[in-house]
């Protein structure tokens, strides 16, 4: 069979977002192959290259880490892969960069964020990667527009838990294809940008496929937005009448950070900032990118980073907001004065556990699930992207398989197109307009890192189901799947739509 590089055609190939089980380690090929000179001529850029969470489960010994395998990629000089844009600055997103440079590989230029640059920088310099070895750093935005061998390319705006969150459009001779990266469509995001629905409305019908991160496709409606998230905040923190308030919020969700203080402030409570290195690191660089907390709070609220002698300035009047199993006892907590506000869903258990034995009263995610700020879409932002869009084909992503493959019943009862077959790793697949084959199937691997002798070391291991292994157990059973896409149906057949939209066919 001829290679594929050699056929007129765009192609797509998931190199970590379909893995049969976990959700981590994106990674996405597209290769567009044109005529030139009589010759097919091919542009491959890569979007993403994280890293998989779950390595442990993949049983070698001393591994920090494992990456999506894209040696072939870069190896081949028919591919000729020209660029690798980075939707966000998520370690699944993301840290797979720093571990192949570790292991020697020279990458193409870099095309992300400001943010996500400033990200990158601190693991630059945390994995001590020589400056000669850091890959040119293209910045991003909203609206900006790049040609790229055949293909053009334009960035989006996305709603998601990180500054400069994007998607990209790519426009290939055989269609237009909408890549969401990590995205919900909540337009009310705090200092920055929502998801660009304007654009999205100008491209609809044209764009023929949506590469979509169904992350949380299982949660019915919209996701939840920042201003319900927000809100919520506000009112736990006023009706419970305390002076002292514990919001933990998650290290890399930048926007929570500035949900709760944002809240804090709004229910005239100073603010603490406290926790471990990470948080201070993650909070520097939040400042660095010039959200002063200081001038938000003006002469309304103090703020304090981190628990200093002025804490006996504040009155026991504060809002501590920060990533930490424990509170200390800086803080005079005691039942009576203090509530505790968990606004994560598995990081902070311990967390529960230190509430409990001061017997502090304190709500979580579990009850008030708002809470969360979550950054993905759920079904509804899919509906309504299916609308906008005019049907378009969905091509599902950050998801284990089982999902989409569960998830088929519904999606043809709300008339939603979705690719068939599931697609699954290193699976080659060709995009025509609306459609979206499978050209070859290919066994996916994974590399597992290493750092033995100072730099990274790669050893090939074979994707296989990880659940259930490893540190990482918080991934959604196949059966609890099914049953609630079921559950979803029933309601929909019963009760109708509950946002307005029609059913198409
Ligand atoms: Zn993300």
């Amino acid at each position: 069979m001829t290679e594929y590089w050699k056929q007129c055609g765009f192609y797509w190939r998931p190199l970590g977002g379909n893995n049969i089980d976990q959700i981590s380690g994106h990674c996405y090929q597209y290769t567009d192959v044109r005529e030139s000179g009589g010759k097919p001529e091919a542009t491959t850029i890569i979007v993403d290259l994280g890293k998989f969470d779950n390595h442990q489960a993949l049983g070698i010994k001393n591994s920090a880490a494992a990456v999506p395998d894209i040696r072939e990629i870069l190896h081949s000089r028919e591919l000729n892969l020209k660029a690798l844009f980075i939707t966000h600055s998520h370690p699944d997103h993301l840290n797979g960069i720093i571990h192949y440079l570790k292991a020697g590989y020279a990458l193409p230029p870099l095309f992300g964020g400001k943010y996500t640059r400033m990200i990158l920088e601190e693991l630059y310099d945390e994995f001590d990667v020589p400056s000669a070895a850091r890959p040119e750093f293209i910045q991003i935005d909203d609206g900006s527009v790049w040609e790229i061998g055949s293909l053009k390319i334009e960035v989006l705006s996305s709603s998601h838990t990180c500054f400069d969150s994007y998607g990209l459009i790519l426009f290939s001779r055989d269609g237009t294809l909408y890549h969401t990266g990590d995205m919900k469509i909540d337009g009310s995001t705090y200092f920055r940008k929502p998801t660009n629905i304007k654009r999205l409305k100008e491209l609809s019908g044209q764009i023929g496929c949506v590469v979509a991160d169904f992350c949380g496709i299982t949660e019915d409606g919209f996701a939840y937005r920042e201003a319900d998230t927000y809100k919520k905040l506000v009112s736990i923190i006023k009706k419970s009448g305390k002076k002292k308030i514990f919001i933990p919020v998650y290290p890399t969700h930048a926007e929570m950070y500035i949900i709760a203080f944002l809240a804090a402030l709004k229910a005239g409570k100073n603010v603490v900032f406290y926790g471990d290195k990470d948080f201070f690191g993650y909070l520097k660089l939040i400042i660095d990118y010039g959200i002063s907390f200081e001038k938000l709070a003006g002469k309304r609220i103090r703020v304090l980073f981190g628990p200093r002698e002025e804490l006996h300035s504040l009155n026991g009047n504060f809002a501590v907001i920060g990533t930490f199993n424990d509170i200390g006892n800086y803080f005079d907590a005691t039942p009576q004065n203090s509530l505790g506000i968990v606004t994560a869903r598995t990081f902070f258990n311990p967390l529960r556990g230190q509430f409990n034995s001061r017997n502090i009263p304190f709500v979580d995610v579990k009850n008030v699930p708002v809470l969360q700020g979550y950054g993905h879409g759920f079904l509804g932002d899919y509906e309504y992207l299916n609308t906008l869009l005019k049907q378009p084909l969905f091509i599902p992503t950050h998801c284990p398989r089982f999902i989409v493959d569960s998830f088929r019943e519904l999606a043809e009862y709300i008339g939603m197109e979705i690719i068939r077959p599931t697609p699954q790793n290193n699976n080659l697949f060709k995009i025509c307009g609306k459609q979206c084959s499978l050209v070859k199937t290919v066994p996916a691997t994974w590399l597992v890192v290493d750092y033995g002798n100072g730099d990274a070391h790669f050893t090939e291991v074979w994707q296989k189901p990880t659940s259930g292994e490893g540190f990482l157990k918080r991934t959604f059973s196949a059966r609890r799947c099914k049953n609630k896409f079921k559950m979803l149906l029933h309601k929909r057949q019963t009760k109708g739509f509950e946002h307005g939209f029609k059913k198409i066919r």
